[in-house]
This record gives C-alpha cells, structure tokens and sequence, in this order.
C-alpha cells in the first residue's frame, strides 16, 4: 500500500468549515488504498498572533517559553482534524511533535530534527489509523519543547516523509502548484508540472514562496519526491524532485523576483588586498547577509566596488560602511533602496550559452538599464531598478515563451 505524508498549511485550515473539508479530502484519499501521515500548520493567522503575545509581555520574549507559546497553534490544528475525522467514522489519532518523537537540537525557534522515533505512526498505520502529527515543532533531549522556524510544517512533512519512506510528500497548499513566475505579475504565468530540487531552490530563494526553503534542501538530500498542490482544486500540482536523467526540460524553467534588495556602490577604493576583507567582515560579523557582489576596475589604482543586500540590513550595512569609510580610503559612497533582483532559472542554462545575450537584448529591448549581473550554473540575475520590474518580468517570459508548454527543449544529461 502507498504511504503518502501530506501537510495542509494555515490556510487550508483556516476555520473550521475548511478543517472538515480538509478531512473529507483525506477519507478520499484513504479509500483509494493509501496510508496516510498528515502533518498540519495552525490556523491562518494563529502564530502571528501567539507572536504579537508574546511580544506584548516581553520585548525579547524568552526562546524556550516562546516555543512552549507557538507550539500550541499546531496543537488546536491537530485535535481538531482528528475530532472531524473521527466525526465522519475515520479512525485517527493526532501527535504533537514531542509524543509522536520528533527530537531536535534546542535551538529555540529555529530548531533542527536530529532524529524521528517512527514506531508509534507505524502501529497506528497498522491498526487502519490516520495519523496526525503537528508540524513545526518536536522535543530536545531535555524534554523541552522547540519550534523548527516560521514555515517549519513543510520541514516536519519532509522529515516523515523520509523517516518513513514515504513514497511521496504531499504539500497542500492555497496555489496548485510552482509557477515559471507569479500570475500577480504575469498573468501568462504557467504552472510547472515538474521542478527540479535545485531549481526549487533558485526560486525559493529568489523570492518564490511557496515552501519552506529548508525543507526543499532536506527533500533533496534524503531524496524525497515533494508534490506541491492546491487544497481547494484538483489537480495534478508541481512534482519537486532531484534531477533525473534523460528529463526533457526547456532551457528556462522560470523567473524569480525579490523587490526588498537594497544596492551600494562604493567608488575609488584602493586596489589592494585586504580592503575587500575590511568592508565585509564587519557585515558579516552584524549578520548581514551579502547578496551579489561586482568590482571592477576604477581609475589608477582604485577600483568600484558593489553589493547588495536585503532592504531590512539596509540602514545597519549604511551605518557600519559609515564607519569602515574612516579607516579606508572611499571616494564616492552612493546607494539605492529602489532596486531589485530578477533572476532566471532553469537546469538547461547549464548546456545552453545564449541565454545570457537573449535576456540581455531583451532588456535593452524595453530600455531597462542592468545595474549589475551574476551567474550561477542554473541562475542568471540582474540588479535593475524596482520601477522596471514588472515591465521586465514580462518582456522575458514572453521572449522564452515561458508560458507555453515545452516549446523550446533539451535534453539534460
Ligand atoms: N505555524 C508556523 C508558521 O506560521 C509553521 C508553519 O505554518 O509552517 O510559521
Ligand atoms: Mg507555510
């Protein structure tokens, strides 16, 4: 028989009409002969406002006490899947992530799985059961509770999934699968049939949000086949799986975007060695996350030097470069807030060389000026100003005719 973990988000269970839906779906699910884990997320809202709580007693809440707090979103979700279960004749039983032996470090709030003890769902599953577990969270080796970090469910199913051998992770979510770019921005935009993990994973962390990042990293790793699809309509969803031999695949899978990037260019640095070191290490030592980064050459001796990073490290990377400005040489010091990032994907860009120059003359097509590049084995980004975005986003799904079912293939091997 098929073992399938599903998960349903906070917005599949977002009121009690749609937890009942939620459990017909799974009694559809049972009787075509399936086993079933289902880890779910608390209600839509429920963890923001355990937040907002907690945050109203305590500026930095305490780590362990705000886990005992957000751990107990999941926990209603749970119950109350079981009890409509159990109401529409479905033998169920629900966990929280500490009965069921999820353990995890204890990393309060951002927690990871060491380690899942699966024998109860076993025996559940054996006696017909449903088992139904709460994501996000687990137990440390003192018994504490943890949470896995905001978005933690999917990790949770990821997890099962492989403890158990799953023969597949079903995340269900409000979209019916990964788009080649969002549909608010291009309304073309087509939903993938299959993704690979790597890809997922350009796109995830260009800004396509539909799982967590995290768990794509964990479903690749432990090979995990993950099917992204809609609670609310049927469908096949987007398949995410490692790369296979042989796949067709266009050369570009899709587009990312992240509007919330913020640039610096610092101008007429010395060229010499260590003046890299003395502009990023701080950064780095205050967390700041450095996205792209470009020098080239200025005049004599001096050379260019620009970065960006996410808007909300935008006014501390200004005032820690404020003070490296004292102990180097800087000649000019410009930044700019309204900026973005638009990267496209695809594992064919590793055998294709001109997709670079199409995107480029695509770009200088519409009159978009690129402020910077990089390149990765299956990404191209460009830095362009925010203003531009959508009217590029759209130039360059219709010049890859992103929209239409495997026009342009090629084989990936
Ligand atoms: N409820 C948690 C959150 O909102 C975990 C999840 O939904 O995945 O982040
Ligand atoms: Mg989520």
């Amino acid at each position: 028989m098929a073992l399938i973990v599903q998960k349903y988000g906070g917005t599949s269970v977002g009121s009690i009409d749609y937890i009942r839906a939620v459990a017909k779906k799974i009694i559809k699910n049972r009787e075509l002969g399936q086993d079933l884990v289902v880890v779910v997320s608390a209600m839509a809202g429920e963890t923001d406002r355990l937040v907002q709580l907690a945050h109203s007693l305590s500026q930095l809440p305490n780590p362990r006490e705000l886990d005992v707090l957000l751990s107990t979103g999941e926990q209603v979700t749970i119950a109350l899947l079981s009890l409509a279960l159990l109401e529409q004749g479905c033998p169920a039983r629900s966990y929280t992530g500490g009965q069921v032996g999820i353990h995890t470090d204890s990393a309060h709030n951002k927690a990871r799985i060491l380690g899942i003890d699966v024998s109860k769902i076993r025996a559940d599953l054996a006696e017909g059961k449903v088992v139904i577990v709460a994501g996000f969270q687990g137990v440390d080796e003192h018994g504490n509770i943890t949470t896995l970090g905001r978005g933690g469910s999917d990790t949770t199913a990821v997890a099962l999934a492989a403890a158990l051998q799953a023969d597949e992770c079903q995340i269900y979510t409000d979209v019916d699968g990964v788009y080649t770019v969002d549909p608010k921005v291009e309304p073309e935009a087509r939903r993938l049939s299959n993704v690979t993990i790597d890809e997922m994973l350009e796109l995830a962390g260009n800004g396509a949000k539909v799982m967590q990042i995290r768990a794509v990293e964990f479903a690749g790793q432990c090979d995990i086949p993950v099917r992204v699809l809609s609670t609310f309509q049927e469908g096949p969803g987007t398949l995410i799986a490692n790369e296979t031999e042989n796949l067709q695949r266009a050369v570009v899978s899709g587009i990312a975007f992240n509007r919330d990037e913020a640039k610096f260019l610092l101008q007429g640095i010395p060229d010499k060695p260590g003046i890299a070191a003395a502009i990023f290490h701080p950064l780095s030592a205050a967390h700041i996350e450095v996205d792209m980064i470009v020098q080239t050459l200025g005049e004599e001796g001096t050379a260019d030097l620009a970065f960006t990073v996410h808007q909300r490290d935008f006014a501390l990377t200004l005032s820690i470069l404020e003070k490296v400005a004292k102990t180097i040489n800087i000649k000019r010091f410009i930044y700019d807030q309204a900026v973005a990032k638009l990267s496209l994907v695809g594992v064919g860009l590793r055998s294709h060389a001109g997709v670079a120059g199409q995107m480029f003359q695509v770009l200088g097509q519409e009159g978009i000026n690129i402020q910077l590049v990089s390149t990765s084995e299956i990404k191209i980004s460009v830095i362009l100003a925010e203003a531009c975005l959508e009217q590029a986003v759209r130039a360059l799904h219709r010049s890859f005719q992103l929209g239409v079912e495997s026009k342009k293939m090629v084989a990936s091997c």
